[in-house]
Formats: C-alpha cells, structure tokens, sequence
C-alpha cells in the first residue's frame, strides 16, 4: 500500500485548486515591529508585516515582555501537567480574576487557545443542556463550527448578521427547549460588526442564551478593551464572552468569561480543558500584564484606530478596491486564487511587504483577497510605501479595480 501516494494526491488536490499555502519563513525584530526578517530562498531580507493579528504590537511590549521573563525565571517554563494533575499555577488564577473583570462577569476559565475555547467550550455548554437548539451565524469561525458539530445537537445556521432570519427560527422552535444564540462580535475577514443589543433583544424575547466570540475585539474595543460588547454597553446581556490571549493581547490562549455555574461547569466536564496541559505560567503572567496595560492606556487603540483609517483612505483614493469595513480590518478584493496568490508574492519578493492571501475556505470562493491589518506601528510613510507598492502589482497582474470589485461582489 502506497501510503505516501494518498497524501501526494491530496496535496495535488489542492494545488490543483490553487489553495495549497506555503508559509514565509519569518523572523519577528522585538522594538521594530512590524518589521521582520525574512528567510527567503535567497537568504535573509528586510520585511514589512502586513498582516498580523498581533494587532496593537503588544507582543513587543516592554511590560509583556518583562513578565514573561521575570515569570519564567523565577517559575521555569512548563505549567508540568493538567491542572486536574499538576494543579493551578498562581499567575494563573491571576489572568482568569483579570479576564472575569474585564469583562465584568463573576468567572472565566483559560484554555490553551482561542481555537479550544470554542471547540470545547460550546459542546460542553451545549451537552449540559437539555435536548438544546444551537442557533449559529453563517459565517462563524471554524472553531465555533466544529463546536457545534462535536455537541451532537440541532443545529439551525442564520444568515450573517441578520436579526430577521434569527427571529424566524428562534419563533418557529419549541419556547420550552434551550437554546444558544452563537456569534461573532467582530468577523475578521469582512471587518463587520454584530448587532449585539438586536440579539440580546432576541435572546431574552426567545428565552435563548448567547455566546460571543470576542477574539478580534478584546483589547481593541470598549473604553477597557473589553471588545464590542464592552463598546456597545452590552457586555451584561451576553451570556458567554469568549476570546484569545493571542491577538490583541500578543500571547497565547483563550477563555470564556461568564456566572460562576457556566464556568465550573465548563471546567468541570470540558475534555479540552481537562485532558491537556495548562498554559505555562510566564504566558499566564504575560497576558495579564498585556490586559492590565490595556485596561488603562487608550493609545494603542486611538492609534489602531487612526491608522486604520489612514489606510483605507490612502489605498481609496489610489482607486484600490477596498471593500466595506467598519473596524480595523481592510480587505482588499481580488477574487481569484491565482491572481491573489500571485500578488502576494510579488509583494513579498519585489516589494518586502508580506501580506498572506487569503482564499477559500477561510472566504467564499471567488471572494479571494488581501487582508491588510494595519497596527500602531505603521507609520505613514509604511503606509505611503504600501500603496504604490499595491498600485504597481495591480497594474501589472490586472487586478480589479474599485468599479470592477464592485460589480463582482
Ligand atoms: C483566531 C480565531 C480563533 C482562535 O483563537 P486562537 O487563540 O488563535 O486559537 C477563534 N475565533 C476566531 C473568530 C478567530 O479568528
């Protein structure tokens, strides 16, 4: 039996479809992000990141940093087992009293990713539900969707964003069977933003629990980066916030924060928090300092917020094809796997710009596109630098323009 020859083929399968990825070999400078080095075939070479979700820097701060050292040299490196097994560190029991406050709920529980939270997190809390109806957005994460897969339970999908169709469904299932609303408070492909309040609303009419996945707005949004919940005024009304340590926060691991009974129920049943080794407690230290320090300065995100602006604006009037986004992220469309893999690479080795691009199934097919996420580190000449570079690659592979985009999409 020819073992390898399967895996060959599936690899094919996907070059075939053009969404084979190959992954830059890059080396992040701490202090001058968001330049980096990249190793390329020909050897080492300046970069500028484009595309990172360590969105504010924060994974170069100076007070992050600093805890992940003075932690790991004072308590060593690995948490060494299970909290059920090894017990919980104590920079640990400091991060989750950190993210309960942050998002003002009475609990919250660390797992060892955003990924786990959601994939464990969600078919714990449905399981422990009766006969529960799971309600999800079409355009949930994959870690929300094989949540809601491993639960086992109904499962109804609304169209993205649309409270109309949420209604329909929630109306038409039985008022005594649980249920729980799953979403996204900001979809990181499109830039978008949930109606949180218009869900709530629906939630409390239908007798529903919700579930927020608040990964790419913890940190970034709400007068504390409690995300757009916090933002919103609404972080009370939602049921389980859920979110990452490793985006904004610049670290890694995720959490849910919510009452006190969802949460020991979740850390009492969940087999993605049960069976698997705790965060180390230098990460733990970290990310409570990155929290702690967002909780107070607004700097990073004005300036987030103030370049993200700058870009869209630039890359506009260059007559660049930007699509709708009400956030920090900016798409760029393309819409064809070849042509966007081709841009990127071009951009990569004539330019030193490094922005990945993204296709399906992360985004529909024939929605391919750049996804540019500019941070507080991108000065305006990087920016300046940014657009001719994307003006000399759309002219020269005859990528749509704004009109163009406009009318395929
Ligand atoms: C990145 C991401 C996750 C996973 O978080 P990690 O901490 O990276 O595992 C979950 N949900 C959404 C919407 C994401 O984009």
């Amino acid at each position: 039996m020819d073992y390898n020859g399967f895996f060959a083929s599936a690899l094919d399968a996907l070059r075939d479809e053009r969404r084979y990825r190959i992954f830059a070999d890059l080396e992040r400078i701490a202090g001058r992000f968001p330049q980096a080095i990249w190793h390329s075939p020909q050897g080492k070479r300046d970069v500028v990141i484009w595309c990172s979700n360590d969105y504010l820097g924060m994974a170069q701060h100076p007070k992050v940093i600093g805890a992940m050292v003075e932690t790991a040299t004072r308590m060593g490196t690995g948490a060494g087992g299970t909290r059920n097994i090894a017990g919980t560190n104590h920079p640990l029991v400091e991060l989750e009293r950190e993210l309960a406050d942050l998002h003002g709920k009475e609990a919250a529980l660390v797992f060892t990713s955003g990924y786990v939270s959601n994939q464990t997190g969600i078919p714990t809390i449905a399981k422990l539900l009766p006969n529960c109806l799971l309600l999800s957005d079409a355009l949930n994460h994959n870690s929300m969707i094989e949540g809601v897969r491993q639960s086992g339970c109904e499962k109804l999908v609304w169209r993205h964003n649309d409270v109309g169709h949420l209604e329909e469904l929630l109306k038409a299932a039985d008022p005594k069977r649980p249920k729980v609303i799953l979403f996204e408070s900001l979809y990181s492909m499109d830039g978008d933003v949930a109606p949180v309040h218009a869900i709530c609303d629906l939630a409390e009419k239908y007798g529903a629990m919700t579930y927020a996945d608040e990964v790419h707005a913890v940190g970034m949004y709400g007068p504390r980066g409690g995300g757009i919940c916090e933002r919103e005024g609404a972080m009370h009304r939602v049921d389980v916030l859920e979110g990452t340590l490793a985006k904004a926060f610049g670290c890694l691991g995720g959490f849910i924060t919510g009452s006190k009974e969802m949460v020991d129920a979740v850390r009492s049943y969940a087999p993605g928090f049960i069976f698997t080794t705790a965060l180390p407690p230098a990460i733990c230290a970290a990310a409570t300092a990155a929290i702690k320090h967002l909780k107070t300065s607004q700097w990073e995100r004005d300036r987030h917020q103030d370049r993200a602006a700058r870009v869209k604006a630039v890359l506009n009037a260059a007559g660049l094809p930007v699509m709708p986004s009400t956030t920090h992220i900016v798409p760029l469309f393309v819409g064809d796997p070849d042509k966007v893999k081709a841009a990127s690479d071009m951009l990569l080795a004539e330019h030193g710009i490094y922005i990945q691009p993204i296709n399906y199934p992360t985004v529909p097919r024939g929605e391919e596109r750049l996804r540019i996420t500019p941070s507080p580190y991108h000065d305006d000449l990087l920016i300046d630098k940014l657009a001719e570079a994307l003006v000399d690659v759309w002219d020269r592979l005859e990528l749509p323009t704004r009109q163009q985009a406009m009318a395929a999409e």
